[in-house]
């Protein structure tokens, strides 16, 4: 049997996680200095027969395993002995091996493609879309997002006059255009972009495509629906004041990896991607199935998402991706990561309950949901 098939045949055995037997055999077969435990060599030539592109084996770097070992060195012994390899096996391993993937579709509304604000060819991504989603099964949850304002709503440049500039605005209101950024008064000044009124609740222009494939047992996401702050993202409001119903219906599911398309790619899109990534989950971000608003600003959201941990990918690249059989490297250390944070969390419940004086819990959002997800 050659490496990579070790790995292969384990993702197709649901309950590879709680063998003991297999387990032992895994760890053996890395550690060749016969100790019992990985040291940093170990632990890498085990990761480059882990993490393949369809059967090659990823270009991977040192200081990337590195990276990783050391958020699953618990002890900081630059060894994985034992126990931190049972938890490697535990939960980080079937992260790895048996993602749970979900896709947002973002805004895939009619104002976005050919209505109030329309993005340029995003009538385009329609078909990409529905191709992923004639793969039935790849996908654990299907989530619809919807910009879905009042008509008073913030964003709105025909409203701009019906609240209050702060002082420290650029521009005032008998000046302002569209797509002119004002800064509204309130109990913190908050910036908002002008927009021309879209995606007004129920409105033909607030509807999705109507080529969109809609599948059975999907989520509707809602956002935007407050008049006083815009939300660009799927999960929060844009000043983090609210937030949707999206983050628990993945974590129902125990989503560990989203994979995010639609409109538009420099606003929606990015937004939703990197609060996925803050929230402890894996982003993917579909890019043929995206479009946006100019070249400038979407090469510059490129490098916000990939900064926070988003993996691009094209839709051809999906099926291989959400079934493991192309495992990447950098999804492995957020995995890592949150395997890291299940830990001290636990530890820290652990703590409070052995002193009455105990630290407090974690409470950084659904992070920690999410990661308890893991049931440490
Ligand atoms: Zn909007």
């Amino acid at each position: 049997m050659s490496a990579e098939n070790f790995f292969d045949n384990l993702k197709n055995d649901l309950s590879f996680s709680g063998n003991r037997e297999k387990e032992a055999t895994c760890l053996k077969r890395y550690n060749k200095r016969g100790d019992g435990r990985l040291d940093q060599d170990e632990f890498h030539e085990m990761c480059l027969d882990l993490f393949v592109d369809d059967g090659k084996s990823f270009p991977l770097t040192e200081t990337e395993s590195r990276r990783i070992f050391e958020q699953l060195d618990d002890n900081q012994d630059n060894y994985i002995d034992r126990d931190e390899f049972h938890i490697l096996w535990r939960y980080w391993l079937p992260m790895i091996l048996q993602p749970k993937a979900a896709l947002i579709a973002v805004d895939v509304q009619n104002d976005f493609i050919d209505g109030s604000l329309a993005v340029a060819q995003a009538e385009e991504i329609v078909p990409v879309i529905n191709r992923i989603l004639d793969d039935e099964g790849m996908f654990e949850q299907v989530i619809y997002t919807y910009d879905w304002h009042p008509e008073n709503h913030v964003s709105f440049h025909n409203n701009v006059c019906l609240r209050n500039i702060h002082h420290t605005s650029k521009v005032q209101q008998k000046d302002a255009c569209v797509f002119d950024t004002v800064v509204f008064d309130g109990h913190v000044p908050m910036e908002q972009t002008l927009w021309p009124a879209h995606c007004v609740q129920h409105s033909h222009g607030a509807k999705l495509h109507a080529d969109l494939k809609i599948t059975k047992d999907h989520v509707d996401i809602y956002k935007g629906v407050c008049d006083h702050v815009d939300s660009y993202s799927a999960f929060f409001d844009n000043q983090r004041l609210s937030q949707t119903e999206l983050a628990v219906a993945l974590c129902d599911r125990r989503i560990t990896d989203v994979y995010v398309c639609g409109l538009a790619y420099d606003v929606c899109v990015r937004h939703t991607a990197i609060d996925a990534a803050s929230l402890g989950f894996r982003p993917f971000v579909i890019e043929d199935a995206c479009r946006g608003l100019t070249t400038e600003s979407c090469d510059k959201a490129r490098r916000e998402m990939e900064e926070a941990g988003c993996i691009m990918v094209s839709s051809t690249q999906v099926k291989s991706m959400a079934e493991a059989n192309t495992r990447v490297p950098k999804m492995a250390l957020q995995a890592a990561e949150n395997v890291a944070l299940a830990r001290r969390k636990a530890k820290v419940k652990l703590a409070s309950m052995n002193s009455d004086h105990g630290d407090k819990p974690l409470t950084n959002g659904f992070v920690v949901e999410n990661s308890s997800s893991l049931d440490m």
